[in-house]
């Protein structure tokens, strides 16, 4: 476990707790799951909400949580379509009213178990609680390569340290919460905004779950879209690395090019070396091309920011109002 400066407090046993669950395609085993949490809940927390936001499910998520209406605690955020896991999780946030905010995936990855242990540090004086994976092993060996770049470009670059393999699963106190609603920005990379509002936090090593049915939304695509959001939301590294690639290539022409003169001058001018001429165009083309692409990459986001979208649309939303756990009794 690591810590940082937590002040010596001590929160109210009687606080109320919020879980936020992004639900995408969950239906098969959602009512299970939110049973479990409800009783995991009660055996700990007197006070307690579970927001549940339905992220456009295409299954019979929409049914299930029809079926649920009614339950005790129960927050339920339809979003009128499939906005991501980001957009998701802001949503869940946004209506939190908790003293506490817990964020878990719906699919048990997150061990329940857990959830006990991270309450008692916030109520220690901890501000916000992350879940790292403490073995990955299981995972394949480019996806394991990629997420290492990943985080080697961001500790270059960005001014914040995101601590490695920390997922959305954490506990955070109101403040960090009301700091995180703060951020108004839409490219959304959550993971890194965690890190930038700071506050004192704690790491507790889990190891996730099977999913319990279905697969993960996440493909080589989607998490290489998630890296690509992460790195231009945190670092301005890319378009240092093409400036400085740009001096290099300027120092390494010119030399070339006084070599040359020297060349002529003294041995006089011959007409081969189309080769060479083609193959720099091609390379210096290329070169270019990539460059531009990194500059749209930031130039589109800009763009995205601009037009101040809201992040997500809720198209319901039952409200049933915290619940006294049993815990209290
Ligand atoms: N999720 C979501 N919107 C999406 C994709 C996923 O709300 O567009 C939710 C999903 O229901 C789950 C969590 O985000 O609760 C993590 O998703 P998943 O299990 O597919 O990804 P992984 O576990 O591989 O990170
Ligand atoms: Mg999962």
């Amino acid at each position: 476990m690591s810590q940082t400066h937590a002040l010596p407090v001590r929160r109210p046993d009687d606080a109320l707790i919020s879980c936020v669950i992004p639900a995408y395609n969950e239906a098969a085993h959602l009512a299970d799951f939110l049973r479990d949490l409800r009783a995991m809940l009660e055996s700990f927390a007197v006070h307690y909400e579970i927001i549940v936001v339905n992220d456009g499910s295409a299954d019979r998520t929409e049914e299930v949580m029809a079926g649920l209406r009614h339950e005790p605690g129960l927050r339920y955020l339809s979003l009128s379509r499939n906005f991501g896991k980001e957009a998701a999780l802001s949503a869940g946030i946004d209506k939190a009213r908790g003293d506490a905010v817990i964020l878990m995936d719906g699919d048990y990855q997150h061990p329940l178990a857990l959830l006990p242990q991270m309450v008692d540090l916030w109520k220690n004086g901890i501000d916000m609680v992350y879940g790292v994976i403490s073995d990955r092993s299981g995972e394949s060996r480019l996806k394991r390569w990629g997420t290492d770049m990943f985080y080697h470009l961001m500790e270059s670059g960005a001014p914040i340290t995101i601590p490695r393999n920390a997922g959305d699963f954490r506990l955070m106190d109101r403040k960090v919460v009301h700091a995180l609603r703060q951020l108004p920005e839409r490219n959304r990379f959550m993971k890194g905004l965690y890190a930038w509002v700071g506050f004192s936090s704690i790491a507790v090593p889990f190891v996730p779950a099977e999913r319990a049915t279905g697969v993960s939304s996440f493909s080589y695509r989607g998490l290489s879209r998630l890296a690509l959001a992460g790195v231009t939301a945190f670092t301005t590294l890319p378009l240092r690395i093409w400036s400085a690639i740009g001096v290099a290539i300027s120092i390494i022409a010119l030399l070339y090019a006084f070599w040359i003169a020297i060349d002529t001058l003294l041995f006089g001018a011959d007409v081969a070396g189309w080769a060479t001429l083609a193959a720099g165009l091609m390379f210096f083309s290329g070169i270019q091309l990539i460059s531009i692409g990194v500059l749209g990459e930031y130039l589109g986001r800009v763009y995205d920011e601009v037009k101040k979208r809201p992040l997500y649309v809720v198209a319901r939303d039952i409200d049933n109002g915290p619940a006294n756990g049993k815990a209290g009794d």
